[in-house]
Parts: structure tokens; sequence; C-alpha cells
């Protein structure tokens, strides 16, 4: 790309991007945010863009050459219920709703990358633009699969990033194996005789049952699996149906595990629900627990991971692109495509100053924009290569 050309994308994401942060939707609500693209992506002249795959998921497909491969490209469109308490000019005009995970950064630079292409080429086969929508909520993936999503749109092997508070702009990072954890949620109920605050024996009140299982649910972590992996049980909310001088009958313990690997999220199931079972029996109460799994872990493929390292070099430059220290517990949506095609998940810094993801003062930044846009088109050109390329 020449300066001239890479000014002009740079200044048309940087437009796309400012109108999609004023106008966010959350999942499955992206109507507006999808025909956004797919007008996009028609005027850069792609060969199909089909609409409400999934729901409100757009796929757009440019095919050059003779190529009989295809690779895909994913971008996130969703926002979250947060009032947005930024300054921009730019800032959510819809109170309560807002881009505070960078989606609409996600978006843009796959759009960048797409116009890019369409006018440049550069590689043979055919490129998958996916735009799935609802990805905080871990559903808009599967909504896209359920809807044919590898049957209707076929391809090979599948790419996408998220934008890093903290990581410099103009950096990268991504590791082999696990990157990202399952995500499950738990819920548990306990029943017993609530009464007057005055007589405790007359009954089997929930408050210190539940109590000691949030402190018996501790040692799932500490004692229970191997040091070896790496998982985070947490209890978030404590519900009693009690009030300042009545004892509750019902207590309901709320919470999120993390893991990386199925058989840990397994053994976390397990060993709550004996936690569970244990406790409320040595208190008088009745217990159900609710255990369900909203997102999977997150594992890239080493080869891709290795594809995504030689095109990042050649973006950010090698002494930029490193190797993700740890897995981080935060989930993605964007592993359950895996299941069907290798793929590999990668980060890119939106500087140091940002502040941290989900936070009401968050903004996605725009001179990261490029460097995913470029990214986006460099692993397209070298996985389907032109043969005369000498490849
Ligand atoms: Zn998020
Ligand atoms: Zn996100």
């Amino acid at each position: 790309m020449t300066n001239v050309d890479v000014e002009r994308l740079v200044a048309e994401m940087t437009a796309w991007r400012r109108d999609l942060h004023a106008h966010p939707e959350f999942g499955f609500e992206e109507k507006r945010t999808a025909a956004f693209v797919a007008a996009k992506l028609r005027a850069f002249g792609l060969d199909e863009v089909a609409e409400n795959v999934g729901g409100t998921g757009v796929v757009g497909t440019l095919r050059r050459g003779a190529g009989n491969r295809a690779i895909a490209l994913r971008a996130d469109m969703d926002a979250l219920r947060i009032t947005e308490q930024g300054t921009a000019a730019y800032c959510s005009t819809r109170p309560g709703t807002m881009h505070a995970c960078g989606h609409d950064g996600h978006t843009a630079m796959l759009l960048g990358a797409a116009k890019f292409l369409a006018e440049e080429g550069g590689f043979d086969g055919t490129v998958r633009f996916i735009f799935q929508p609802a990805e905080e909520w871990g559903k808009g993936a599967q909504a896209m699969l359920a809807d044919g999503l590898m049957e209707r749109f076929a391809f090979d092997e599948i790419y996408g990033l998220h934008n890093m508070p903290g990581l410099p702009v103009g950096k990268f990072e991504t590791r082999p194996g696990a990157i990202m954890s399952a995500e499950d949620n738990f819920e548990i109920t306990l029943r017993g005789v609530g009464g007057h605050a005055a007589r405790p024996h007359a009954g089997n009140e929930t408050l210190v049952a539940a109590c000691a299982t949030v402190v018996n649910l501790q040692t799932i972590v500490s004692r229970r699996l191997s040091p070896a992996d790496i998982a985070v049980v947490s209890v978030t909310e404590v519900i009693t149906d009690g009030t300042r001088n009545a004892l509750p009958g019902l207590a309901r313990i709320l919470g999120d595990a993390r893991s990386f690997r199925p058989e840990v999220s397994a053994r976390i199931e397990e060993q709550m629900r004996t936690i569970a079972k244990g406790t409320a029996d040595a208190y008088g109460c009745a217990v159900e627990v609710n255990y369900t799994r909203e997102f999977v872990p997150l594992q890239n493929d080493p080869a891709l991971v290795d594809h995504a390292f030689s095109a990042a070099g050649v973006v950010f430059g090698a002494e930029n692109v490193g190797v993700a220290a740890e897995p981080m517990t935060g989930s993605e949506d964007f592993a359950r495509f895996l299941a069907h095609v290798p793929g590999c998940f990668v980060f890119i810094g939106n500087g140091t100053q940002s502040a941290p993801l989900h936070n009401p003062t968050y903004d996605f930044n725009d001179d990261a924009l490029i460097f995913g846009a470029r990214f986006h088109a460099e692993i397209a050109r070298q996985r389907l290569a032109v043969p005369d390329a000498g490849q």
C-alpha cells in the first residue's frame, strides 16, 4: 500500500468506526450495524454478500483466480449493556448501550481489509468475511453455524483478532494452544425454612449454609485441581429472600468458572455438586445446582499460529510480534468455529493508556485500525498465495 492509500483507508475506517461507536447495538439486535456492513461490502464489489446468517450475521465472499482454497476472517459486531462515560464527540447515542469491547473497531478493520482486497486482489482463492453477532453472549457463532455457515460458505481455516488494552499500538501477540478460557456459569439454590430472626432453631434458614458453601467452593481450585491446571471459580452474587428481622428460606449463589480443558471444566462441576450437596446436608437444607457451559476454551492451531506470525511480521515488524506469556482467563466466542476448522486468534495493541475492556470509559484506539486491517489482508494473501508469486 502506498502512503496515500494508507491515509485514505485510515480516514475511511476511522469514520466507519466512529459511526458504529455512536450507534451501538446489543447481541442479535445488530440490525443497523449489519445493514451498514452489508452495504459497504456491496459497495466494495464483493462477489456475494449474505445477510441474516444466524440472526444478524453477515458473510461477504471475495474470489480471485482459480484457487480452490478458502480462508475466513472474522469480526464481531455487538456492544454491551453499559452506559458510556466517555466524552468523545462520537460517543454512544444510546444510553445503556456502548461499544466497550472495541467490536466497533474490529468491524471497521475487517471492512477495511475487505475494501483493500477487493481493490487490490493479490490472492488466489476465496476470502470469507464473517461479521458475527452476539459475541459477548457467546451465542452468535453457534447461531451462524446452526444456520449452515460451514455448508453455505465453506472455508479451510479461520483467523480473528481482539484489541488488547495495555499492549502498545503496533504490537501483536498470540500463542499456540490454549489462549482463552472456557466460561461456565453456575447457580446454586438452597431451600430451607426461614422464619423469625429470634428463633433460628425453629427452622432451617439458608444464609449461613450459603456462606459455608461459598467458603467451601474455594477449595475446588486449591485442593481438587492439579496445580498445573489453570482455573478460576468465582462466586459473584448471593441473593436471599430474607429481610432485617426474618431469616431466609431461600438463598441463591451465582458465579462463573474458567478453565482451559474440558476435563477441568467437568471436574469443577463434579466437585461443585459434591460440595453443594454435602454443605446443604450439614445445614439441613435442600440444594439444586444448575451448571451451564457458555464458552468453550479457545485452542489456537500451532501451524496457523506460525502463519499468523509470518503475516504479522510483515505488518507489525518482527520485533513487535510476540508470544503471549500466559493464556487469558477471558473467553471468546471465536472458539466455536474451531470445532469445524483450525483457527488462530490474535491480540493487537490498543495502547498503554487504554481503559480496560468493558469499562464505561473504554474507547477503541483508531491508531490500531490500520494494523488490524493490514494483518487481515496480509494473512489472506499469504494463505492464498498467487502461484506465480513464486510460493
Ligand atoms: Zn467483551
Ligand atoms: Zn470483545
